[in-house]
């Protein structure tokens, strides 16, 4: 029987704490019940196979084409696991099949990428029965951001890797991203009677990646001016003072998010919903206003949410698109999902997507077998 193992990873959500990460910020999010199983098959020889039940193409290759500029598309962040793994002293068998199939929507600012990258990861390794202890999961945490920001080109900071990774059911994992380090934080609102929705706008605005770079400039430009390392250190009276209005603003949210994430931590903690609910709002309001990333979709998914009875809601990922979330009694979802919907409809908008989303757990090996 061929030596087979199942691995499943998570895609995320980020409760607060947006374009925090690129200054060395802190953030919050939690791992979501949708998930990408990947299955990886040892094969004689030294061929590599690829597919995706969502995707058509099928790569085969091997090692050696897996890494940087060899491959594109969606098979650079599976050949691009491997090429990590190997240049980080990992065993990868130069025979193999991977197989993986999704539930996370693709594209929707809820980490699907991730979620690809690291079930592959935690695949390969256990195929090789390498145990995936708390300091492995750490590594894999690299090996996949590698990945992402080497072989398929899209830089990224880690956060969404180790949500993936370090997430415990029913917590939220506090990042901070100056230091690495990371705490878990319970959520109690289930037993208090609150749901968290996820509503994917289904839309994803053309300027994204440029924009994206842009803030990210912005905010080096704002540190700079500010004579600090990064805006993780600027205070809210020097940010004030700041000449230019542009930098000013994005600091502003910068400055005010990485303390509204703390104030969410704290609030958890009491039990305090409406606070936690109140700060998601003050954050959305930040992102669309003062580091402008937000748009109509999101907006009106925000509004409509909170019109409906969310204690608050808020744009979630880099914006322009994506998907929001809202804090809400769990006797209002529908009501909320409805309201939400109409007003779509009304505004000439595609349906959203409906998500439900109670803080789920970390990639696990599922079965190893042969
Ligand atoms: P997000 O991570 O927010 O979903 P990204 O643009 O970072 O958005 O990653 C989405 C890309 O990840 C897809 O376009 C595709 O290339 C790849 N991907 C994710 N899940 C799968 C899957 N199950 N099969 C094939 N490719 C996938
Ligand atoms: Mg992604």
């Amino acid at each position: 029987m061929t030596r087979t193992a199942v691995a499943r990873a998570p895609g995320r959500v980020n409760l607060v704490g947006e374009h925090t990460d690129y200054n060395d910020g802190v953030c919050l999010p939690i791992a979501l019940p949708q998930d990408t199983v990947a299955r990886v098959s040892l094969r004689a020889g030294d061929r590599i196979s690829i597919t995706s039940a969502q995707q058509a193409s099928v790569w085969t290759g091997d090692l050696a084409g897996c890494g940087p500029g060899r491959v594109d598309g969606w098979v650079a962040y599976v050949a691009g696991v491997l090429w990590a793994l190997d240049q980080e002293g990992y065993d990868v068998p130069p025979g193999l099949d991977v197989h993986v199939t999704g539930t996370v929507p693709l594209g929707a600012g809820l980490s699907s990428s991730a979620s690809l990258e690291v079930a592959v990861a935690v695949g390969v390794l256990a195929l090789t029965g390498r145990r995936l202890d708390e300091s492995e999961r750490r590594r894999l945490v690299q090996v996949c951001r590698r990945a992402e920001t080497e072989v398929a080109g899209a830089p990224t900071g880690g956060l969404d890797q180790s949500a993936a990774l370090l997430t415990e059911p029913g917590c939220a994992l506090l990042l901070d991203f100056q230091d690495g380090s990371t705490a878990t934080v319970p959520l109690g609102w289930t037993a208090a009677g609150l749901e968290l929705v996820v509503i994917d706008t289904g839309v994803s605005h053309a300027l994204t990646a440029g924009d994206y770079g842009a803030r990210r400039r912005e905010c080096e430009d704002a540190a700079l001016a500010l004579g600090l390392p990064s805006l993780r250190d600027a205070d809210e009276d020097a940010v004030r003072r700041l000449a230019d209005a542009t930098l000013r603003r994005r600091a502003a949210h910068v400055v005010s998010e990485n303390a509204r994430v703390l104030s969410v931590v704290a609030a958890l903690d009491r039990g305090s919903w409406t606070d936690v609910g109140e700060l998601f709002t003050a954050s959305h309001a930040s992102l669309r206003d003062a580091f402008e990333v937000s748009c109509p979709e999101l907006d009106l998914a925000v509004d409509t949410a909170l019109a409906a009875g969310a204690l608050g809601a808020r744009m979630t990922g880099g914006g322009f698109g994506g998907s929001a979330i809202a804090l809400l009694p769990a006797d209002r979802v529908d009501a909320v999902r409805r309201a939400v919907d109409t007003a779509y409809a009304d505004a000439g908008f595609r349906a959203p997507r409906h998500l439900d989303a109670p803080a789920s757990a970390a990639a696990r090996v599922v079965e190893v077998s042969g």
